[in-house]
């Protein structure tokens, strides 16, 4: 249940007992006329059964996200008095689900891949709350711009290696010879991120493994993406695509040097299975909402944290945007670093005046992703997929990859303020295995456009551009795709700033894999703690990175339970 800030905070007396009275995951309110009140209050808020310390919470999270929920609800599993902040109304953020046209839409493309590999479903018992997966099966669909059929990715190795043989026969090869390096690869990057990254557990990781796998990373991670797809494949229909999952999605060139890891996504769908939550990806934050608040915690939702404040070399609390101050010995922020410390740390010890200075020369990147979200009369089919032997609609996100060279240039008409004519798509219709998305004969219709610019020269506003993506796509499945269209938006950069507090509409995301944190440059991103006492983050920021993983929160809770001697 939500907490709402304006319940939360109010004038009146009377109520201000009923919180006393509050059981755990009811919606309160509390008077702030006075600092001792407030403070009363806020305890009141945690329960009159709950042990009242001499903060108003053992922990606040802020920012519920997926990482913040699944942080938060490990921490109150962990028996800390918990406190989960977020701006927007509704939990979730990228990763949530919402009504658009009478139907549930996702924020993000809402392939589910990396959070099925943790453990967080099982040990916050996600299921029992209600979360059930579909399986996506093709896994994928890719094709090049350039021409030539689709071919499919499956979970299944031979399967995967038929469809091509029946496609693109002269890149069985090098298929094969591809997945001998990254499937070992794969393998250790999931089982790194499955605990906090320490040297020693990463060389144990590393050991268990017999070596598999880190020499690719090593390797890899000093190529650049498209260096290393040139080296196993000749055609743009497998060059392409793996760029548009990679690095693309990243917002960088794959023919940056370093972005070499990046040539791993076709190997993920091998040992992750695609999946989509029954009901949208935003069934996931909903469950985890529920394990949290079953735990204890309570959420403040429409409350934007303002500062997070220090005394002495520790963290003190937050102050919400109305100037209430909230207190906890341990705050975690679930959301990107370069708001955490530029703008929000107030007062910082002197230990964290070199971690802050860092920060100021860590550039923060402008957004490039944007998203239609579509309510169509019948589910596409496009001809290259009816050519792989696929004649009915199919549910699998249809990766359009322009070529390499073609990648590169949309990187830099990018920094312009321009984009591609034919733009990287990933382009699904989920209700086709969903139908409770739209809950009759219609159909739910998503396309992610990558190297959109934040500053689109003209502007974004009365902008034709996204209407232009609509067209191109629709000449992929012969006429009358428009037709079928009955209402649509798009979602650009700009949006995601101002509806989802995405700092220029960037999703950040933390680019180095488990040799990154091995290396421990940035050891806020990779350990999770801060140079200031008792504040952490988490967060795609933060390792493992971006895409609905839940590993980071996860980690995260871990690294705070273990601060404090406790277990999960
Ligand atoms: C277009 C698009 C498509 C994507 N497709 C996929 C996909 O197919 N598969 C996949 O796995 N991933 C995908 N992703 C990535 C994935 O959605 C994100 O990496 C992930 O959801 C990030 O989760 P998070 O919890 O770290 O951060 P966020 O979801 O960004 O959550 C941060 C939260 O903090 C809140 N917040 C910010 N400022 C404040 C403040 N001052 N006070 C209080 N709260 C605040 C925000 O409102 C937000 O709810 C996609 C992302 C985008 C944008």
């Amino acid at each position: 249940m939500l907490l709402n800030r304006s319940e939360w905070l109010h004038e009146n007396a009377p109520r201000r007992q009923q919180l006393l009275h509050l059981r755990t995951g009811q919606v309160g309110e509390e008077s702030g006329t006075s600092h001792e009140s407030t403070l009363a209050a806020r305890r009141g808020l945690v329960g009159k059964n709950d042990p009242v310390g001499t903060t108003d919470f053992d922990a606040i999270v802020v920012g519920a996200g997926h990482n913040g929920l699944v942080c938060a609800a490990y921490l109150a599993r962990g028996g800390m008095r918990t406190l989960l902040v977020e701006a927007r109304s509704t939990v979730g953020g990228t990763a949530s689900s919402e009504r658009f046209a009478d139907a549930t839409v996702n924020i993000c493309n809402c392939d589910h891949l990396t959070f099925r590999t943790t453990p967080v479903i099982d040990e916050l018992r996600l299921a029992d709350h209600g979360l059930r997966y579909l399986d996506v099966e093709p896994a994928q669909l890719n094709m090049a711009w350039s021409g030539g059929p689709a071919w499919a990715s499956h979970h299944s190795v031979d399967a995967t290696l038929d469809s091509l043989a029946h496609t693109h026969p002269g890149e069985v090869d090098g298929y094969r010879r591809y997945l001998d390096v990254a499937l070992p690869a794969v393998r250790l990057v999931l089982a790194a991120a499955a605990e906090p990254p320490s040297p020693v557990g990463l060389l144990r990781r590393v050991a268990s493994m017999r070596g598999r796998g880190a020499l690719t990373l090593l390797r890899w991670s000093r190529r650049s993406a498209a260096d290393v797809m040139r080296s196993y494949f000749r055609t743009d229909a497998l060059q392409g695509p793996g760029m548009v999952t990679g690095p693309m999605v990243w917002g960088i060139s794959p023919e940056f040097a370093g972005s070499g890891l990046g040539a791993l996504t076709y190997a993920f769908r091998h040992v992750g299975t695609v999946g989509r939550p029954v009901g949208g990806s935003g069934e996931v934050p909903r469950t985890l909402l529920a394990a949290f608040e079953a735990a204890g915690g309570r959420l403040m939702a429409s409350t934007k944290v303002a500062a997070i404040t220090c005394e002495g070399p520790d963290v003190r609390g937050i102050v919400l945007a109305d100037g209430t101050e909230i207190t906890a010995p341990t705050v975690v922020s679930a959301c990107n670093p370069h708001d955490t410390f530029l703008k929000w740390l107030t007062n910082a010890p002197p230990q964290a005046h070199g971690l802050i200075e860092r920060w100021r020369s860590v550039r923060h990147d402008d957004g490039y992703e944007s998203k239609i979200d579509a309510v169509l009369t019948s589910a596409p089919v496009v001809d290259r997929v009816r050519e792989a032997g696929f004649d009915r609609p199919v549910a699998a996100t249809h990766v359009i990859a322009p070529s390499l060279a073609d990648i590169h240039r949309g990187y830099e008409l990018l920094q312009r303020g321009e984009v591609l004519d034919r733009p990287g798509f990933l382009v699904n219709t989920p209700s086709v295995d969903d139908p409770t998305l739209t809950g009759d004969s219609r159909h739910v219709f998503s396309l992610e456009a990558l190297f959109t610019p934040y500053a689109l020269r003209g502007g974004w506003p009365g902008s034709e551009e996204a209407s232009r993506w609509l067209d191109v796509f629709g000449g992929l499945t012969g006429t009358g795709f428009r037709d079928t269209v009955i209402d649509w938006r798009v979602l650009t950069p700009d949006l995601y700033e101002r509806d989802f507090h995405l700092p220029h509409g960037h999703a950040t995301s933390f680019a180095g894999g488990p040799l990154a944190a091995f290396r421990n440059e940035h050891p806020e991103l990779t350990r999770y703690a801060t140079a200031v006492g008792g504040l952490f983050l988490t967060g795609a920021a933060t390792f493992p990175g971006a895409g609905v993983w839940g590993a980071s929160g996860r980690n995260a809770a871990l690294t705070v339970l273990r601060s404090r001697g406790a277990t999960a």
